[in-house]
């Protein structure tokens, strides 16, 4: 029986590498996005994995997103909080506003998304929840005062949730990219990414299948030992 995995910003970088190697691992597959429906048509097309509109930013759309899903493919085992913004300024320049979209993405939509699938996974004595963080959620990082303090946060909630979920079979885990060479990354002017490279041990930007990989490790029902747990994969830019 394969299992249903759900991944929110699926359609582009990361998110859509982990859909594609759920897909290979034999994963009924599901992809959120938030508004790029360009990029979502082109991802569809590639893929044949089914795209669902939905800010999971918004706890009732989530709510009905979910329901969607599960209507289309059977519950979600498989939960990737995937979706993430940046909003990036010193932070005597910030405005509440970039604090506020990027808490409202990063941080309670990873709360939106994985409470409407907890009870089912409770029930089903069965659930992966993974959550990428950050290394600047890891490390704090200037510029990101924001973006660091809702990917920190994932990481507390991962640890307090994988108490919670233990006993019904459900584990809840991180992973920490360091910086990966997506559309996200690639939108720093190349001067600062030339900078960011130099401090990276492996020598290059990760690729976003050398997270999807981890993604797929955590996410096996062999993996059942391993929660609360936060996997780093950043070329050494950042041991902990
Ligand atoms: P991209 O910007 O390439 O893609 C982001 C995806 O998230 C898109 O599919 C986008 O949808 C979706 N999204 C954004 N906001 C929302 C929302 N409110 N609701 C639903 N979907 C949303 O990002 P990356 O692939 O680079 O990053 C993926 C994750 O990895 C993020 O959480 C990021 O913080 C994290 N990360 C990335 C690193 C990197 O170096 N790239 C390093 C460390 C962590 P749409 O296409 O509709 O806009």
């Amino acid at each position: 029986m394969s299992r249903t995995a759900l991944v929110t910003g699926g359609t582009r970088g990361i998110g859509a590498a982990i859909c594609i190697a759920l897909k290979d691992a034999g994963y009924k597959v599901a992809a959120n996005y938030a508004g790029n429906d360009e990029a979502a048509a082109a991802f569809r097309q590639q893929t044949g994995i089914a795209a669902y509109k939905w800010s999971v930013a918004d706890y009732e759309a989530c709510v009905e997103g979910i329901r969607q899903v599960e209507a289309d493919l059977g519950p979600v085992e498989v939960l990737i909080n995937n979706a993430g913004i940046t909003r990036d300024a010193m932070f005597h320049k910030m405005t509440p506003q970039q604090w506020r979209e990027v808490m409202d993405t990063n941080l309670n939509g990873v709360f939106n998304m994985t409470h409407p699938v907890w009870a089912g996974m409770r029930e089903r004595k069965f659930g992966r929840v993974i959550t990428i963080s950050s290394i600047n959620g890891q490390k704090g990082q200037m510029g990101q005062a924001n973006y660091s303090a809702a990917k920190a946060g994932d990481l507390g909630f991962t640890k307090a949730l994988a108490q919670e979920g233990a006993k019904a079979g459900i584990t809840v885990n991180a992973i920490c990219p360091g910086y990966i060479g997506t559309e996200m990354v690639m939108a720093v002017p190349e001067k600062v990414r030339e900078s960011i490279i130099a401090q990276i041990p492996v020598g290059r930007l990760g690729e976003a299948d050398e997270i999807a990989r981890a993604v797929v490790f955590l996410a096996a029902d062999e993996s059942g030992f391993i929660t609360g747990s936060t996997l780093s994969a950043n070329g050494g830019q950042f041991v902990v």
